[in-house]
């Protein structure tokens, strides 16, 4: 069939370019240590940041939420899809991250994709004369959600606090939304929220901030990137999701209760589609309360010591390590091809890094992608140091 044979010439070119991307089967729960294709892995490629994907007590209250409310919830929440499960965990995430907001409230979504495109979607709807201007590094879903709403989208340079200020004094909207990651996840770096949301607030726009990296690690009780800056102002729109240090799924999205409000009515993509099983939503009750617990201040504080591992650690001298404070701890090569070796090489011992080349990242700046966990030891994440020096110097010319 013709139609067959086109699609299949253009995954011989991705092929043929080395772009072709493979996943691998793990056949064990997320983790640190993994069986991965049936060998054994160490794994500094997850978002698991606190390692709760697999601990025992989310588990348990993930088996407990199936024998409250069975597997599915059957509908979308408006129709009879809204359980007392997503109910109760809005309510606590709106609690946990109140703080920060005014007249806060919470919304539920299947995935951070989703609610970012819902975010935006819901925010646009309300006023035509609409722009959004997005940060250049941020995530896929923000680019997509801009889409989506069909208005005016604006890019800024990165952390170019200056150049946004310039694109909102020229702007005509009478509804403006400046839209963030607060971590980049290719890069590990902080936005320079401060500034924004005073410009924000100078501007009437709204600053909706992607905490998809934060939630759970940053801010002393782990309440994300707001408690981190301790910011707080009706401007606000906060999404933080939960798959990454969270350990479950879904995200949600917190701001003032006219906002969310607006969000349940008008945005499609929470609109139309079925509510995540509230099981997930149970096991997320658990999940929130180690984070807000001493347990989750103590997986923070270990995290932080084995960031300050890598940074004394590496000795580099053509590869470098970003300058990031955070679990995310690129180690830039350059060229795909050395990049690429690399992860393979690595691989090879037992320590799976992702490979981040172009167009995810800038030409000329691929990178192996460290993650870090809560749940690696000390002495893991000093192999992998080790490694990571030994192959700069062997890596060269092969
Ligand atoms: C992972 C991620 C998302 C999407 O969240 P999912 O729950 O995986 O759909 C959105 N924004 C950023 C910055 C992310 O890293």
């Amino acid at each position: 069939m013709e139609l067959l044979a086109k699609l299949q010439t253009q995954l011989d070119d991705l092929e043929a370019r080395s772009l072709i991307r493979k996943r691998r089967t793990v056949e064990t729960p997320c983790g640190p240590r993994l069986r991965v294709d049936g060998r054994d892995m160490l794994c500094f490629s997850s978002n698991d940041y606190l390692s709760l994907a697999g601990h025992p007590r989310v588990a348990e209250a993930l088996r407990e939420g199936v024998s409250l409310y069975g597997a599915g919830s059957g509908a979308s929440h408006l129709i009879s899809g809204h359980s007392r499960a997503h109910a109760e965990l809005e309510e606590r995430l709106a609690d946990f991250v109140g703080p920060y907001l005014e007249s806060p409230r919470a919304l539920y979504f299947c995935t951070g994709y989703m609610a970012n495109l819902g975010v935006l979607n819901g925010l646009a709807a309300g006023d035509k004369n609409t722009e959004i201007f997005s940060e250049s590094l941020n995530h896929a879903s923000l680019i997509d959600g801009a889409r989506l709403s069909r208005t005016a989208l604006k890019v800024y340079p990165h952390a170019d606090v200056a150049a946004l200020a310039v694109l909102l004094a020229d702007s005509t909207a009478t509804n403006k939304i400046v839209v963030t990651d607060s971590v980049f996840s290719m890069d590990g770096d902080l936005a320079p929220l401060p500034e924004l949301l005073a410009l924000c607030e100078r501007h009437g726009a709204w600053l909706v901030v992607d905490d998809a990296h934060g939630f759970g690690t940053l801010g002393e009780s782990g309440r994300g990137a707001l408690e981190h800056f301790d910011l707080r102002s009706p401007h606000l729109v906060y999404m933080g999701t939960l798959g990454k240090a969270a350990g479950v799924g879904g995200a949600f999205v917190a701001a003032h209760k006219v906002v969310i409000e607006t969000l349940i009515q008008k945005s499609r993509p929470y609109i139309f589609t079925t509510g995540a099983p509230p099981a997930l939503a149970h096991a997320l009750l658990a999940s929130v309360d180690i984070i807000a617990g001493d347990e989750g201040r103590e997986r923070r504080a270990h995290l932080q010591a084995l960031v300050g591992q890598m940074e004394r650690g590496l000795q580099l001298e053509r590869w470098r390590l970003l300058p990031s404070r955070t679990a995310i701890q690129p180690v830039v090569i350059g060229e795909n091809a050395e990049t690429m070796r690399a992860a393979t090489a690595l691989y090879a011992q037992g320590l799976w890094v992702g490979g981040i080349r172009p167009p995810t990242v800038p030409v000329g700046t691929a990178r192996l992608r460290v993650a870090l966990a809560a749940g690696h030891t000390a002495a893991e994440v000093g192999q992998l140091i080790a490694a990571l020096n030994a192959l700069e110097r062997t890596n060269h010319e092969s």
